[in-house]
């Protein structure tokens, strides 16, 4: 038995661990970015009793706004960062998840929406 085929799966074995080492930073960029698409913990589930009650959607592109816009600007720039009810100093509240008046305690998205949407004053 001669040791080059040996040397050649020691090298093997080398390239498949820095290969290994080199993927394993993207996995975590992958899974970074995958946590931050993340709703958070509070956020308002889609079977919340309120939420059902007036047709929230934390996508409005996927709610009823165009069939029940609110007046006050055209339906698709309503959403929830421009109500007056959202609130983002809410505890938790980030860019993405705002609190709201009408479901205390939780977040809703950013780009959601529902019925009582009204214009943010100023
Ligand atoms: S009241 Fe406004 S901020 Fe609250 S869920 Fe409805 S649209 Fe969003």
């Amino acid at each position: 038995m001669s040791d080059k085929p040996i040397c050649k799966s020691r090298r093997d074995a080398v390239k498949v661990m820095l290969g290994a080492a080199a993927a394993i930073p993207m996995i975590n960029l992958v899974g970074f970015g995958t946590a931050r698409a993340q709703a958070p913990a509070t956020a308002v589930a889609a079977d919340d009793a309120t939420a059902v009650a007036l047709k929230y959607h934390a996508n409005a592109a996927e709610s009823d706004r165009a069939a029940q816009a609110r007046p006050g600007l055209p339906a698709d720039q309503q959403h929830c960062a421009n109500c007056q009810f959202s609130q983002a100093d809410a505890a938790g509240a980030s860019a993405e998840w705002l609190g709201c008046q009408l479901f205390p305690g939780k977040l809703v998205s950013a780009n959601g929406w529902c019925q009582s949407w009204t214009l943010k004053a100023g």
